[in-house]
């Protein structure tokens, strides 16, 4: 069997406050034709990256709602991890090598995963390319079978997508979080478009006092009565951990008094963090303002909800991005930020820089920085609307909402029920 990952429960109700009463009531309604109906999510890790972040959430507020979901993980090794990361670069744009040792490498080790699977679902849902064989593997298997992208695809590398395609191409739907995403050659009838969402409820996201957030970071040597600038991302290249420094170094110059913590977790499923993380660190020097920290580190959920609330910016200056929840994790709090204009980043902030303001270059993140940094009004007024983005289109629940959507729609057999677009309009304030 493929391990099943525990998920502590939760109520739908008690999102009602947050998402409203006709947003619980549209759930309940899509629900209740799907009673008991047997879901399966399957990606690779429990721990680290956005997916991992999702998944608890979702998988619980299913069962709420009546249906019968389960979470499961593939086994891998760091053999077959580093070709999956290779996938994933080459997929948001980057020269890989990708040859026969390492498509070989994925499929030995994808047969192991198709050995493994176990049990009759009415919908799996495969999340992203490191179990993406699994249908192919298990043609018979029964139910509906969506393949969920969460990565850019905007420049995909045409090796690594050519290599991925007919793997996708088996699925009865695949989920992109942005139309751009779909590449041209695709041939599968069923397309949902659905944006990720963060859990205004988890540790990760809910209210803390002001002061419990300031205990927390100055345990970890930032001073909550400077201003603090701050990344949370794994350590990946695409995540720019280093145009962070670049564009703090030169706010400093401005801003003498200003901190920069970056905060990155290590995915079990990412082998290359610690190599980037080794880098980063001598990078940043010797610096007693600028804080580097991981998960190793003691900064859990809690810790970067109180890193988030204690930040005058949060920067997230991603090079390419599937969606990056930091971003409407900094916004729920009121947080305005400065990232790069790419991938599902404009989505939350808003692409007239509603919610903070949208870069692309280490000088434009730092005159951003500075501009926010010196206006306490405008920080005010931008965390608010992005408070209110966030609220109205990036709440677990409108996730929810879509993902049973496309359940009903691929039950009815009725491609009507699934409009390019659907489960996103773009957010119009
Ligand atoms: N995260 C964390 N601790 C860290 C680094 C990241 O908890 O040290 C979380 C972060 O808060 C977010 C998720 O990991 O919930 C990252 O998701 P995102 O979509 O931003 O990026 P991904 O890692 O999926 O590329």
């Amino acid at each position: 069997m493929l391990e099943q990952v525990t998920v502590p429960p939760l109520s739908l109700d008690a999102y009602a406050p947050q998402a409203g009463e006709e947003a619980i009531a549209e759930i309940r309604r899509l629900a209740a034709p799907l009673r008991d109906a047997r879901i399966l999510h399957v990606n690779a890790t429990k721990f680290g990256g956005g997916v991992a972040e999702i998944l608890p959430t979702l998988t619980a507020l299913m069962r709420d709602a009546g249906l019968d979901a389960e979470w499961r993980i593939i086994p891998g090794d760091d053999p077959f991890f580093d070709v999956t990361k290779r996938i994933h670069n080459g997929l948001q744009g980057m020269e890989v090598p990708f040859g026969d040792d390492a498509t070989g490498t994925f499929l030995k080790t994808s047969r192991t995963f198709g050995e493994l699977f176990d049990g009759d679902y009415d919908f799996v849902v495969i999340h992203d390319p490191q179990p993406v064989a699994m249908r192919d593997l298990l043609p018979d298997a029964a139910g509906k079978w969506i393949w969920r992208c969460h990565i850019d695809l905007t420049a995909a590398n045409r090796t690594v997508w050519g290599f991925l395609r007919p793997f996708v191409e088996r699925y009865d739907a695949a989920i992109f979080t942005l139309p751009d995403y779909v590449q041209p050659d695709l041939e599968l009838d069923r397309l949902a478009y659905i944006a990720p969402s963060i859990d205004p409820l988890s540790p990760k996201n809910a209210l803390i006092e002001p002061r419990l957030a300031e205990d927390v970071v100055q345990r970890f040597g930032v001073d909550p009565h400077r201003p603090l600038l701050l990344q949370v991302s794994r350590f990946d290249p695409w995540k720019d951990p280093k145009g962070v420094i670049d564009a703090y170094r030169s706010v400093k110059r401005e801003v003498p008094d200003v901190q920069l913590a970056l905060v990155g977790s290590m995915a079990t499923d990412d082998p290359e963090g610690w190599q980037l993380y080794k880098e980063v660190l001598r990078y940043a020097g010797t610096d007693p303002d600028l804080t580097l920290l991981t998960n190793l580190d003691g900064v859990g959920s809690l810790e970067v909800n109180a890193f988030q609330r204690s930040s005058e910016v949060v920067l997230q200056k991603s090079l390419r991005e599937g969606f990056g929840l930091t971003v409407s994790e900094a916004l729920w709090k009121g947080i305005p930020v400065v990232a790069g204009r790419v991938g599902g980043i404009p989505m939350q902030v808003g692409t007239n820089d509603e919610a903070g303001r949208l870069v692309d270059s280490v000088d434009e993140a730092a005159a951003g920085c500075v501009e926010l940094l010196k206006d306490a009004d405008l920080r005010q007024r931008l965390g608010a609307t992005g408070r209110e983005r966030v609220r109205k289109h990036f709440l677990s629940t409108r996730n929810l909402r879509d993902y049973l959507s496309l359940f009903t729609a691929l039950k009815d057999g009725d491609d009507a029920y699934v409009p390019a677009g659907m489960g996103w309009t773009p957010p119009a304030g």
